[in-house]
């Protein structure tokens, strides 16, 4: 073989490598088993089935301040596998997860604590939310249509209405409630007696509080 056709050859099969390499990169899903489960990511990135209604994005919330720049759900990365894994269920049944908040700052926490001091509704920021520790979320379910169930109270509403243990509700209201809670739970989230709305995971109690900001596009 001529010294030509041998570099052919040679060249010819790293190329075939190479593009193959290339393929199997661009084949996402392993990537996201290198990304520890503790990594703080954007939900948007692993899902676009889910509907956004972030209060604390917008003025229309408790504080009566928008006290993020941007609407995103920030979550560690088991977290967002778990909402995942959660809304699944929720649409194999026709309907889809809502999100109101998600990863909190622990700096927006010390605001919120100012103004409802009360650790039935606020968690206090010198132990930090599992809001802070990317683990909680505060959620409902909209119907396929878009059309948000009915929970009895709306997000954030700081009374007995919004317990889990309140009785007096109509019976739709206490199934979807219960509809919610059943999901969440099979999911790997603990419900809290005191907000419908808001469940944390299991296995983020324990991580850190964090204070940082998330990306604006
Ligand atoms: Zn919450």
């Amino acid at each position: 073989m001529s010294q030509f056709l041998k570099s052919f050859f040679f060249t010819g099969f790293l190329f075939w490598n190479i593009s193959s390499n290339a393929q199997n990169e661009m084949y996402s899903s392993p990537v996201k088993h290198e990304i520890s489960d503790t990594t703080f990511v954007n939900l948007k990135d692993f899902s676009k089935d889910f509907v956004y209604d972030m209060k604390y994005a917008t003025e229309d919330n408790f504080l009566k301040a928008k006290v993020y720049d941007c609407a995103e759900c920030v979550l560690r990365m088991k977290t967002v596998q778990a909402l995942i894994a959660a809304n699944n269920d929720f649409k194999k049944k026709g309907f889809k997860i809502k999100l109101y908040d998600c990863y909190r700052p622990l700096s927006i926490q010390k605001r919120m604590w100012e103004i409802v001091s009360n650790p039935k509704y606020v968690a206090d920021p010198k132990k930090g939310s599992i809001h802070n520790r990317g683990g909680a979320v505060d959620i409902s379910i909209v119907d396929s249509n878009g059309k948000e169930v009915d929970m009895g109270t709306p997000f954030d509403f700081f009374g007995i209405e919004a317990s889990h243990n309140y009785e007096n509700l109509s019976k739709e209201i206490k199934s979807n409630r219960k509809f919610l809670k059943k999901i969440m739970t099979k999911n790997g989230f603990n419900s809290f007696d005191s907000e419908w709305w808001h469940y944390n995971l299991k296995a983020g109690l324990k991580d850190k509080v964090s204070d940082q900001n998330w990306k604006c596009e």
